[in-house]
């Protein structure tokens, strides 16, 4: 479709021509009709010369007639002879000369007359001369007919040359109005023709500056499409119809190791050389599909490309058809990426997950283990519990295996809250060698059973450190059971304190299994052993050190494992930076103890083994007891029981144990009592919510009968008004 420029322009080229055409019709016929005027006036000059040389013959015929009448001379009569002659040819002349005139030719016989007349005249007056002597041509003379006849020629030619004169002004006039009529068409035309030609320009300039902008349009989307293609993230190939390469971009020039330069022009299967990633054949290019369907491709999984330098990659990528506006394929556009990274993650992903699954299973399996113990203690305690000896040792069996249970929910806790970045430390300046005895004392029960030899070496002076006293110590514990657990019976461990500059220095060292080198960095990631089966396993989750390591590092210290090997031990190093100016107290743990007195006390629980065990617990202590199974129980109990103490679970039906403290707080026997909460929940949360609701203490499940102890005997509690 032609477009309105194109229209407007081949219409003015078209009206230029006619009009040029116009105008040249219009010179030529003007240039025409002023030859042919110019003609009809030289024939009018003619015509006059002869009517002038008619009077003028008949003139001197007359003047040569009177010199002759008066002198006799008959040489006077040589004009009059010669006019005799030549005066028919001048009439014959002018009555050819006159065809185009009818007018003049209408007054031709007048003429012939006239001058007849005048020939007449004169020939009878030369006749009377010659016969009759001057007197008789005088005579003749006198009577004037000579005079009249000439004035009637002279006016006949005066009419004549009048009536020329008029044809010849008439044709003039003609070729004047036709000469100012071509004027001024050909003014008009040329200042029609000047403003097409103007307009013609006009269009054309803004037709080359619409094509101009076109131009730059164009050179911009180019540039914008050529500075998107190479900015993008992706790898982006283009090729022809044919296949060749027509551009890469940068990303695509680092993967494939060919520059824009080098690859263009050459087949797309020599730069982007792709082959399945195990069985190493080539795969199918997608380019050359999306040319040969026409459709966007996706590339296969599992794809890998080989660079120029013969690099591997993974990678993922799809191809398109390039099509113009009318969806004529042009080419095809590959775009790829390198996913090495990606897979990566999913490999660590995999990992994870198959940590996780191991962890699960490792901890079904340690949790599993006490139970065992326990339940043949019960059997034994069935079996012989009037034998104070068996009686002994199944409580001390019992213990132990309660508290290794009570040691691996405590972890699972604490991986929770480094999970949940919820570890909270209680910091304070303390001797790290009382931090180191506390540790020691918790792994006693482990380390005399393993019949390891423990070298502790402590400095002289104290060293105090910033810290959580309980959160250290458990870091220390978890070294030194480690390094209990990972020895063979036997062994040795060496536990050293000592002062290095600014820094205190805590080395664990053992001569147990060792570390292989690759693990020595990975066991501090959460849930990593270096040997995860279950046959090795040396009742743990994996956990310990990562805990170590965030426990340390929150106190602005370092932990590093070394180990010569497998089978040569192991050595782990923590750093804490040392304190200079310690505090002189510290904050006592418990309140001053109001001696060990009988109690009442009030429990609830809504599980009856529960509530009814830590019942008999305490009334085998001395104490007058009365149990509830919900709080509502609780609180009407609690009217007629009047409590010293109320050891209250917190998920209970009817009532939960937040609320009963808050129900027990407003009344007057409960204004003042201790109030207690036995949970399973230990997070700081929980612990905050029973503040709120009004409790002194919060004990996690299971308690121990030494901490119960410690706030059984705590006098009455001062009356600070309901919190
Ligand atoms: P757990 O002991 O519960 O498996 P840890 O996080 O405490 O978890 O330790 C992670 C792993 O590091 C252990 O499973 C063990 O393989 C290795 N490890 C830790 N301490 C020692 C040590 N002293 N000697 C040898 N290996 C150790």
């Amino acid at each position: 479709m032609k477009s309105l420029f194109d229209r407007w322009f081949f219409l003015g080229i078209a009206a230029v021509f006619v009009i040029t055409a116009g105008n040249s019709a219009l010179a030529f016929h003007n240039t025409r009709l002023l030859y042919e005027t110019a003609g009809q006036v030289t024939h009018t000059h003619k015509v006059l010369e002869a009517l002038a040389e008619l009077l003028s013959t008949a003139k001197d015929a007359e003047t040569g007639q009177r010199g002759f009448v008066i002198t006799g001379n008959l040489g006077y009569l040589e004009p009059y002879h010669v006019a005799e002659g030549t005066i028919t040819s001048w009439i014959r002349q002018i009555d050819t000369l006159t065809r185009d005139n009818p007018r003049l030719q209408s007054e031709l016989p007048e003429l012939r007359r006239v001058m007849a007349n005048k020939l007449a005249e004169l020939r009878e007056t030369v006749a009377l001369r010659q016969n009759e002597g001057f007197a008789a041509a005088e005579r003749m003379v006198l009577t004037g007919r000579g005079m009249a006849s000439m004035d009637s020629l002279r006016s006949e030619v005066h009419r004549m040359v009048a009536e020329e004169e008029q044809q010849l002004k008439e044709r003039t006039d003609r070729a004047t109005r036709s000469r100012n009529f071509a004027i001024s068409a050909l003014v008009m035309a040329g200042l029609v023709q000047l403003a097409t030609l103007a307009a013609m320009i006009l269009l054309l300039r803004r037709k080359i500056r619409n094509r101009e902008r076109a131009a730059a349009q164009l050179n911009e989307q180019k540039e914008w499409f050529r500075t998107t293609l190479f900015s993008i993230g992706d790898a982006v190939i283009t090729t022809d119809t044919t296949g060749k390469i027509t551009t890469l971009n940068t990303v695509a020039e680092q993967l494939t190791g060919w520059t824009s330069g080098e690859a263009s022009g050459h087949s797309l299967a020599d730069v982007f050389q792709i082959v399945h990633e195990t069985s190493r054949l080539p795969v199918a290019n997608p380019a050359l599909r999306a040319l040969r369907d026409g459709g966007i491709v996706g590339l296969a999984n599992h794809t890998v490309l080989v660079a120029r330098d013969g690099t591997e990659r993974p990678i993922d990528d799809s191809a398109a058809p390039i099509r113009d506006a009318n969806g004529r394929i042009l080419g095809a556009v590959l775009v790829f990426r390198d996913i090495s990274a990606r897979r990566d993650a999913e490999l660590r992903l995999r990992e994870a997950d198959q940590r996780k699954d191991e962890f699960l299973a490792v901890l079904a399996h340690e949790l599993r283990n006490p139970l065992a113990p326990l339940r043949h203690a019960l059997e034994i305690l069935h079996l012989a519990h009037d034998d104070p000896v068996a009686v002994e040792q199944v409580g001390g069996i019992m213990e132990r295996q309660l508290q290794h249970m009570v040691r691996l929910i405590d972890d699972l806790l604490d991986v929770s809250r480094i999970a949940g970045n919820r570890l909270e430390l209680r910091r304070e300046p303390v001797d790290i060698s009382a931090v180191v005895h506390s540790a020691l004392e918790t792994c006693g029960p482990l380390l005399s059973q393993s019949q390891h030899s423990l070298k502790v070496t402590l400095p002289p002076h104290p060293l105090h450190v910033d810290a959580d006293r309980g959160r250290l110590a458990q870091a220390f514990a978890n070294l030194l059971n480690n390094a209990i657990k990972y020895t063979e019976e036997g062994g040795r461990i060496w536990l050293t304190v000592e002062r290095d500059g600014g820094e205190v220095v805590i080395i664990v060292r053992d001569s147990g299994m060792g570390i292989p080198a690759k693990m020595l960095e990975r066991i501090f990631e959460m849930f990593v052993q270096v040997d995860g089966s279950l046959e090795r396993a040396q009742g743990g989750l994996g956990i310990g050190l990562q805990l170590v390591k965030r426990i340390v590092e929150m106190h602005g210290g370092s932990v590093v494992a070394e180990s010569p090997g497998p089978g040569k031990g192991s050595q782990f190093t923590v750093r804490l930076p040392v304190v200079l100016t310690p505090a002189a107290t510290t904050k006592p743990i418990v309140g001053p103890r109001g001696g060990d007195r009988p109690r009442r006390i009030l429990v609830a629980d809504d599980n009856p083994d529960a509530g009814d065990t830590l019942a008999m617990m305490l009334r085998m202590m001395g104490h007058d007891v009365c149990v509830t199974r919900d709080g509502v129980e609780a609180l009407e109990e609690g009217g007629r029981f009047h409590p010293d103490i109320a050891l209250l679970d917190i998920g209970m039906p009817k009532l939960n144990g937040f609320e009963t403290a808050r129900r027990i707080r407003l009344t007057e026997w409960g204004r003042d009592i201790v109030l207690v909460a036995l949970t399973g929940w230990g997070q700081e949360d929980d612990r905050r919510r029973s503040q709120e609701a009004g409790f002194d203490h919060h004990m996690v499940k299971p308690v121990e009968l030494a901490t119960l102890e410690g706030v059984l005997n705590q006098p009455p509690r001062t009356p600070v008004g309901v919190p």
